[in-house]
C-alpha cells in the first residue's frame, strides 16, 4: 500500500537512492527536523534491481577530472565509516598505464597528494615491472611505463552493501516499498506537488529522483530537454543528446579467487591495465585489437571467481525509442558478447601468465548491463523545478556512496562545493570536465 502523503518521497532503491534515504534521515533526526518515518524510497522493481544489483563495485579515486577525484575522496571516506554494512574491501586499487597515459596519470599522482589521498606513483617500464613482480611474480605486461597505486579504495560486494543500507535506512524509520512505478508527476504553481505511480498517487514535499540507466524516461517526465545545446571551449554545439546508452562489459573466469594472491598471500589491489601493445588471441593467436584497449580485475568471492571487465562500448541506442528499458528488454548476449569473453581472457593472459590458457574458465552467463552517460560521461547532481533533486551519475557512481550524504545536505539547504561542478547548466555554460587519454569514457 502506498501512503497517500509524505514530506520526502525518493525514487530508486539503488546506491543513491538509498544512501539519500540513510543519510537524510541522520540529518532530519540531527537537525531535530523530523526523521526516517519522513522518508519513503520507491522502486519499480525492488532494492538492487538496478544498475547497483549488477555492478563490480570497484572504489577507486582515478579520476583525470580534479572534481571526480575530490568527490570521490569524500565517497571513500564513507566507504571507511562502515565497512561492514557497506561489504567493503580496502585493498587498494592500481591504474597501469602505457606511456601515452603516463603525464595525465603523474598529475592524478600530484593532485592526489595534493588532496591528501594516499598513493604510490612509479615510472618507467623497468621499475613499473619490478614494481608489479614485487606483488605478482607472474606478471609479465608489455608496453607498461607507469603504475599508480592507490592505497586507498578496492571494492564492495553490491548486494550485501545495498542490504546494509537499505537495514541501516529502515533501522532509522525509512519505509522502502517495492513494485511502485512513478509514471508522472503534477504541478502546484512551479514545484511538484504529487508523483502518479501505478498503484496510485502520493503528494509530496520533496521528491529525489536515483534512477540509474532508467534517467532518459524520467527526464521526460520531468519534462526536461531530450537535446541540449552545449558550449566546448568556443565551440557551441547544438541539439546534443542528453542521455546516450553504453553498454559495460564484465564478467567472471570460474576459478578459486585465492588463485590471485599477492606474492605475500594477501589478497591484491583492484588491477586496471590500459595498454597500447596490439593484443592477440590467447587460443588461437589471431590479432584481437591493435588500439587502444583497457581491462580491470580482481578475485571476488561474491561473484565466486577472477571477476572484472573491459572498456565499454557506445549502443548508440537512443535515436527513436526514447523508452528503452536498460534491463527489462535486452537480451544477455546483446550485453555481453564472445568478443567481450575472448578479449578480456587474452588480456589477462597478456598481463599475467598464471591465466594463460583459461578462457574454458570463463563463466557463461549475464553478466554486465546498459548504463545511461550524460554527453560528458560526467554526473548530473541538480534541483529541478524547485523540489526536484536528480541524482544522475552516469552510470559509474557505484563508488559514489558519499554523494547521497552531501545531496541530503543540500537539501537541507547547505550547498555543497564538491556537488557545484556537476550542476545541470555546465553544458550551457561552457564548465566541461576535462577529458583524459584512457579508452575508457569516464577517466
Ligand atoms: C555491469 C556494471 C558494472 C558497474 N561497475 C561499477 C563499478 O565497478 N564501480 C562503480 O563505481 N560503478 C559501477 N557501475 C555503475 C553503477 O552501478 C551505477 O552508476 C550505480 O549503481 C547507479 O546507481 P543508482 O542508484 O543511480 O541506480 P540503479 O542502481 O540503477 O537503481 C535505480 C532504481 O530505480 C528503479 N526505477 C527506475 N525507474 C523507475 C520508476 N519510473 N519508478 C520507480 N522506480 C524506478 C529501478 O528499478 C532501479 O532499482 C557499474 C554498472 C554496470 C551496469
Amino acid at each position: 500500500m502506498l501512503p497517500s502523503t509524505t514530506k520526502y518521497l525518493i525514487v530508486g532503491s539503488g546506491i543513491h537512492g538509498l544512501s539519500t534515504a540513510y543519510h537524510l534521515s541522520l540529518e532530519l533526526k540531527n537537525r531535530g527536523l523530523g526523521s526516517g518515518k519522513d522518508i519513503i524510497v520507491i522502486d519499480k522493481s525492488g532494492i538492487g534491481a538496478g544498475a547497483s544489483g549488477i555492478a563490480c563495485g570497484v572504489v577507486r579515486n582515478n579520476y583525470f577530472q580534479p572534481a571526480m577525484r575530490e568527490l570521490m575522496a569524500h565517497s571513500v571516506e564513507v566507504w571507511e565509516s562502515d565497512p561492514k554494512n557497506y561489504s567493503y574491501h580496502p585493498v587498494g586499487y592500481m591504474q597501469i598505464s602505457p606511456e601515452v597515459m603516463r603525464s595525465d596519470v603523474s598529475s592524478i599522482y600530484e593532485q592526489q597528494k595534493a588532496i591528501g589521498y594516499p598513493s604510490e606513483f612509479i615510472e618507467g617500464s623497468e621499475d613499473s615491472m619490478s614494481y608489479m613482480r614485487g606483488i605478482f611474480d607472474d606478471w609479465h605486461a608489455k608496453g607498461i611505463t607507469s603504475v599508480l597505486h592507490e592505497k586507498k579504495g578496492g571494492y564492495s560486494n553490491n548486494r550485501k552493501c545495498l542490504e546494509g543500507l537499505a537495514a541501516k535506512a529502515e533501522s532509522e524509520g525509512v519505509l522502502i516499498i517495492g513494485n511502485v512505478e512513478v509514471l508522472g508527476v503534477e504541478y502546484s504553481g512551479k514545484s511538484i506537488s504529487k508523483v502518479i505511480t501505478n498503484i496510485g498517487e502520493i503528494k509530496i514535499d520533496y521528491l529525489v529522483v536515483g534512477v540509474g540507466p532508467w534517467i532518459n524516461n524520467f527526464w521526460k517526465i520531468l519534462n526536461l530537454p531530450r537535446k541540449i545545446r552545449i558550449k566546448d571551449g568556443e565551440k557551441y554545439f547544438e541539439d546534443v543528446e542528453m542521455w546516450r546508452y553504453y553498454c559495460l562489459q564484465e564478467g567472471t573466469l570460474g576459478v578459486d579467487p585465492n588463485m590471485l594472491k599477492t606474492n605475500e598471500g594477501k589478497m591484491p589491489p583492484v588491477v586496471h591495465v590500459d595498454s597500447d601493445v596490439p593484443l592477440y588471441s590467447d587460443t588461437n593467436g589471431n590479432l584481437i585489437t591493435d588500439k587502444m584497449w583497457g581491462i580491470y580485475y580482481k578475485p571476488d568471492f561474491s561473484f565466486d571467481g577472477i571477476q572484472g571487465g573491459s572498456a565499454p562500448y557506445n549502443v548508440d541506442n537512443t535515436g527513436e525509442d526514447f523508452s528503452v528499458d536498460p534491463y527489462g528488454t535486452e537480451s544477455p548476449d546483446f550485453v555481453v558478447g564472445k568478443k567481450f569473453v575472448d578479449m578480456w581472457c587474452s588480456a589477462l593472459a597478456f598481463c599475467q601468465k598464471r591465466f594463460e590458457g583459461s578462457r574454458n574458465l570463463y563463466r557463461e552467463k549475464p553478466s554486465g548491463g546498459l548504463g545511461a552517460l550524460a554527453p560528458d560521461s560526467f554526473p548530473v547532481f541538480d534541483v529541478f523545478h524547485e523540489n526536484c533533486y536528480v541524482i544522475a551519475d552516469s552510470n559509474h557512481g557505484w563508488k559514489m556512496i558519499g554523494v547521497g550524504k552531501l545531496v541530503s545536505k543540500e537539501i537541507m539547504g547547505e550547498s555543497s562545493t564538491l556537488l557545484d561542478p556537476f550542476r545541470f547548466n555546465r553544458f550551457e555554460k561552457g564548465n566541461l570536465h576535462p577529458v583524459s587519454n584512457s579508452p575508457f569514457p569516464w577517466s
